[in-house]
């Protein structure tokens, strides 16, 4: 049956949809178990999805755990965000090589096919809004960024769980995904799934599939499935954030905050939003050939803020106030919105189990200034 952009539709299984992207030419990235954890990675066939597997997720706590062998998305977000794909984590710029009249410069090419992202939660399509508008924002745009976004198209799944670390709902981010997609599935209770058709590039996908309408009676049962996921969440972020961070820099909490961390820039590497890279200049031996590459970088990293004369963040107080404050605060003026979508990602990956939201709550509360 052909399919139209903002109707529901209801299919049994993934496995077709995956089938379709495939023959439409895609390559599809999903979901898959590996190195103990649910990671994203090039699948070709539903069987490949980690079907029946859930996650257990504290801070820094992160189990794969057998669950309902029936469900197909009992899992939440893992370690890692689409973010690798879009903004890869390393990647050539350009390259020189020397002529008899001095050097040739080659732009790098970019191998990205046309790609369909699968089982992506509202909290990755969110952070991946929010990196649009660092990256393709018009006037210092990254045209690789633009080509790769171009190019790819999102098939969502809305949460029907949290783990003990989402507050994607405190954010307004999840945990249903109401746009950013071309097809959202959501895994109903009683099985097969909830379809949503989200732009022409979905309905043209979802044209190819044996569907059938859904009825009103199905669409509560969807949002159902994203009401009890919200309602497991039992973090959230405080309120007015922006404003409590950007009263308090000097608050006794950076300085406990900072006798744990280690500065090991975990969190800002799982971070889905995170973009600050470094820029390295390599040379063979001979001085013919050179390269110049982009790797992933973190203000977490003493050397990150280091200009003429020494590093601006020379404590480890003073590079995770720079996070935290940018993240939650600092973004709004930058971008127009909060650099956190609240994934949790953070407080999972964190090898001392730090948690954004405890520290945030920890410097909104009142200071007891009797100091009993
Ligand atoms: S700061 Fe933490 S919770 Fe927020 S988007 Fe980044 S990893 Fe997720
Ligand atoms: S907050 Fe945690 S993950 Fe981030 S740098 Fe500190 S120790 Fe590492």
């Amino acid at each position: 049956m052909p399919a139209a952009v903002g109707e529901r539709y209801l299919i049994e299984s993934p496995e077709p949809l995956v089938g379709a992207l495939l023959l439409a030419g895609y390559r599809v990235i999903g979901p898959q178990a590996g190195d103990g954890a649910i990671v994203y990675d090039e699948i070709e066939a539903a069987g490949a999805l980690p079907r029946g597997l859930t996650d257990e997720q504290s801070g820094g706590h992160y189990r794969l755990k057998d669950g309902d062998p029936d469900r197909w998305f009992d899992y939440v977000v893992g370690p890692q965000s689409i973010k690798k794909y879009l903004f890869p984590a390393h990647q050539k710029l350009w390259s020189a090589t020397r002529t008899p009249d001095g050097f040739d410069i080659s732009p790098a090419g970019d191998d990205y096919p046309k790609t369909a992202f699968f089982g992506m939660r509202a909290c990755e399509i969110a952070a991946m809004e929010i990196q649009d508008k660092v990256f393709d924002n018009g006037q210092f745009a990254d045209s690789g960024y633009g080509r790769r976004r171009a190019n790819s198209l999102i098939v969502a799944v809305q949460c029907a769980r949290s783990a003990e670390t989402c507050f994607c709902a405190s954010m307004n981010t999840g945990p249903r995904a109401q746009s950013g997609f071309d097809i959202a599935l959501t895994e109903l209770d009683e099985g097969g799934f909830l379809v949503e058709c989200g732009s022409e590039a979905g309905a043209s996908i979802l044209g190819g599939l044996d569907l059938a309408g859904a009825l009103d009676g199905d669409w509560e049962a969807a949002l159902d499935v994203t009401r009890n996921a919200a309602a497991m969440q039992t973090r959230r972020m405080v309120g007015n954030v922006a404003e409590v961070l950007r009263e308090h820099l000097d608050h006794p909490r950076w300085d406990e905050v900072a006798d744990r961390c280690l500065s090991c820039a975990n969190c800002t590497l799982a971070c889905p939003t995170c973009f600050c890279s470094d820029v390295e200049d390599v040379t063979d031996l001979s001085g013919d050939h050179a390269e110049r590459w982009r790797t992933w970088d973190s203000c977490f990293s003493l050397d990150f803020s280091y200009i003429h004369g020494g590093a601006v963040r020379p404590s480890t107080k003073s590079r995770y106030r720079q996070w935290m404050t940018h993240k939650l605060s600092s973004w709004h003026d930058q971008f127009g919105s909060s650099g956190c979508v609240g994934c949790g990602r953070c407080i999972a990956w964190c090898p001392v189990g730090i948690d954004i939201t405890e520290e945030a709550a920890a410097i909104a509360a009142p200071l007891d200034v009797t100091g009993e």
